[in-house]
């Protein structure tokens, strides 16, 4: 059985456990930097980026995790999606920079706080993980506001690139661990079998 990581140190770690549990993957929580090895890939959840980022400082685990994406694939969501960014604003902070991408926190304002919108993916997402609408929970969510020419967008929302890949690595605003559908952890687990 395939190990991914989840970053578990804030956030909504148990939900992505659930969701490679669904899948046949078996999550493996990630605390230390000890807790990486063995792990093929790495999830950083949901939840608050500052406090997260804090915590990764404190214990060892940013400059482990950049070590470990050096490597191996990683998914970040809303707020693992910020910590993945280049360049965080509002306000501005550290990040992995992973991604280049440019990211703003809380960009939809009160009325779209937290909202949940049916994307029509493109082929760039359909022809690698299937047909088919996909739910998309946003909580607090930020917005993408700039791609780098290495990043590919893979779903777009309202305008905005919602779920991006650059290299190995995968970043989405929204939460996939969420929703029943798969096929975001799908693309991960594949990459997690490249080697
Ligand atoms: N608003 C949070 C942040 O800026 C992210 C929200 C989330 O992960 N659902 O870190």
């Amino acid at each position: 059985m395939v190990k991914i990581g989840v970053l578990a140190v804030q956030g909504d770690f148990e939900a992505h456990g659930r969701a490679l549990g669904r899948l046949g993957a078996e999550p493996v929580w990630v605390r230390t930097p000890a807790d990486l090895e063995g792990a093929s890939a790495l999830i950083l959840p949901g939840g608050e980026s500052t406090t997260m980022l804090k915590l990764l400082e404190e214990g060892g685990l940013f400059e482990a995790i950049r070590g470990f994406a050096a490597r191996r694939p990683l998914l970040g969501t809303c707020a693992g999606a910020i910590l993945m960014a280049r360049e965080v604003s509002r306000p501005a902070q550290r990040s992995l920079g992973l991604l280049d991408i440019a990211i703003e926190r809380n960009a939809y304002g009160r009325q779209l706080d937290s909202h949940i919108a049916t994307l029509d993916p493109p082929e760039a997402f359909t022809t690698r993980a299937g047909p088919g609408p996909v739910e998309a929970v946003f909580i607090r969510a930020p917005i993408i506001r700039r791609v780098g020419s290495e990043a590919v967008v893979l779903l777009g929302h309202r305008g905005d690139p919602v779920l991006v890949e650059q290299g190995r690595h995968l970043a989405a605003t929204f939460h996939p661990e969420l929703s029943d559908d798969g096929r975001v952890h799908r693309l991960l687990l594949d990459k997690a079998g490249e080697r």
